[in-house]
């Protein structure tokens, strides 16, 4: 089996690296493809970061208007080959093809939004700000960006920054997971054979850790946008820093979702398990930690845990399947190695998911809806992320009880409440500390005109992906101040 090509100066290159890693399917441990990683790629990424910057010297001179007309192209591309993408995100990373198509969707949505950087970049003008005198704002391109992504939305992650880079005037590098690199690949390919980009402008580089320090000392790349788990964020973040880039950086979480006694049974379980369940718990807006808060009689933890009963687990593309496999089997191992943490931290199991097997799919990495009870709360289990298909259901008597307990959790990413109470709502948005909240809402991701947020250790920087926030973060702000008297010889 080949591996992998980067795409280069607008051609696919082999890599420098001899070494590779397979790609897996993991719903039955089939070989898709091989991705370059090892020293070498290092050398692929700034061959890479060359050439784009060659490209952004000219990209960065096109008027707005024309910039955006590839992106309206790259729309109906992504449009035209949905389909396809989502098989290919369902065969790489495990998720159902319905979700494969949402995460599309969601791509779409991001190169649409990009379309309006005339709109959203628009410049500021302040006229006599002084007699004869005016001063304005005006937003420039940084250079060459460059982003880093997870294997959990291989289709969807990179369009919270591609786009909009391009249409501010930069150019582009992406390096996707290593676990995960065919969706992009197949992504570049159709650039390569419908778009008429300049050469240079768009890269895809493959490989790991090597592939990304590269990136990081690079001095001809401006700007990271990194998503991933938090050591790996906070660790390109302060790389980055340190060689003087611009970084965003999301990272991991471990979001909570409030229950109050008048939330509606039926409409709060199915949400929220398919926010638990939905990715196999692979979702970095997953609910992880569920609680019924004031007079709980026990009626969510039963609907809750005959609803998680009830998922159908399985490969993602066979019809019916609700959930599909953990990503590698590593990671089915990690899980089920903390679902044993929480029982031996003293955690009562209601659902065990553990040794899994699917008729057909004896090789997949399934873990099946698992819930834990009455873990103590400063225990290590409850401040890990687990990412994977794990409910932990806890109490409290008083929502300003329960604000406390999540407040004081390392990760921000997102925090949700299920009640018909206005001023429960009220009080729950106003003081959670997390940067996506949801009132009767189980995965409260922004739609791509909102940034998507992130506190604590959910996130690293200051502006985020998608919508203005993208907008800003690819661009620098100049402030002119102009002076044009009428007569050159009056004393000023
Ligand atoms: P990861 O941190 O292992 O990998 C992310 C990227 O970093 C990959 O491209 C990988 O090649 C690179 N990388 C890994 N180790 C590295 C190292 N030592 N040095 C430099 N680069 C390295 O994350 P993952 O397992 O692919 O994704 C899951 C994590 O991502 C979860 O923690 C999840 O919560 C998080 N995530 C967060 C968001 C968000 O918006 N906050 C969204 C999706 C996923």
């Amino acid at each position: 089996m080949e591996i992998l090509k980067n795409y280069i100066n607008g051609s696919w290159v082999e890599s420098k690296s001899t070494s590779s890693a397979d790609v897996v399917n993991p719903a039955n441990q089939e070989i898709i493809a091989k991705v370059p990683v090892g020293k070498s790629t290092g050398q692929d990424m700034a061959l890479a970061i060359e050439h784009a910057h060659k490209a952004y010297e000219d990209w960065k001179n096109v008027p707005t208007m024309k910039r955006v007309q590839p992106l309206f192209s790259l729309k109906k591309l992504l449009e035209d080959h949905k389909e396809e993408i989502a098989v290919l995100i369902t065969n790489e990373c495990g998720k159902t093809f319905a979700e494969s198509l949402g995460e599309v969707q969601r791509a779409i949505e991001n190169v649409e939004v990009a379309c309006g950087a005339y709109v959203m970049g628009q410049s500021e003008f302040s006229e006599n700000i002084a007699t004869g005198i005016d001063e304005f704002m005006i937003r420039q391109p940084l250079g060459v960006c460059g982003c880093i992504t997870p294997f959990n939305f291989p289709g969807m992650i990179p369009f919270w920054f591609l786009p909009y880079a391009i249409a501010t005037g930069n150019a582009f590098v992406i390096k996707p997971s290593e676990k995960v690199p065919m969706t992009m690949q197949y992504v570049f390919e159709l650039i390569d054979k419908n778009l008429d980009l300049p050469k240079g402008l768009l890269s895809l580089v493959h490989g790991g850790k090597d592939a990304v320090d590269a990136m990081l000392q690079d001095s001809k790349v401006k700007a990271i946008s990194f998503v991933g788990s938090t050591p790996i964020a906070k660790y390109i973040y302060s790389e980055g820093a340190k060689y003087g880039k611009r970084v965003q950086a999301q990272g991991g979480a471990k979001n909570p979702v409030v229950i109050m006694p008048d939330a509606d049974v039926e409409m709060t379980t199915r949400i929220i398990t398919d926010s638990v369940y939905g990715c196999a718990g692979q979702r970095c807006l997953a609910a992880s930690v569920i609680i019924p808060t004031g007079d709980d009689k026990g009626v969510f933890k039963e609907a809750l845990v005959e609803a998680a009963k009830l998922r159908t687990t399985g490969y993602g593309m066979d019809a019916g399947t609700e959930m599909g496999p953990v990503i590698t089997p590593e990671s089915k191992t990690r899980i089920e190695g903390l679902i044993q943490k929480g029982i031996d931290e003293g955690g009562n199991l209601l659902l065990d998911g553990r040794n899994t097997t699917i008729s057909g799919y004896e090789k997949g990495n399934f873990v099946r809806p698992t819930i834990l009870e009455g873990l103590p709360l400063n225990g290590d289990l409850m401040g890990t992320e687990i990412f994977g298909p794990v409910m932990s259901l806890v109490n409290f008597k008083k929502l300003e009880e329960t604000i406390d307990f999540i407040n004081k959790g390392k990760y921000g990413n997102m925090a949700c409440i299920f009640t018909r109470d206005g001023l429960a709502a009220r009080t729950f948005r106003n003081r959670v500390m997390a940067g996506n909240v949801g009132i009767n809402i189980g995965v409260a991701a922004p739609v791509a005109q909102f940034p998507f947020s992130g506190w604590k250790d959910s996130f690293f920087g200051d502006l985020h992906g998608q919508g203005r926030h993208a907008i800003e973060f690819f661009t620098q702000t100049k402030v002119v101040i102009e002076r044009w008297p009428r007569n050159w010889s009056r004393k000023f």
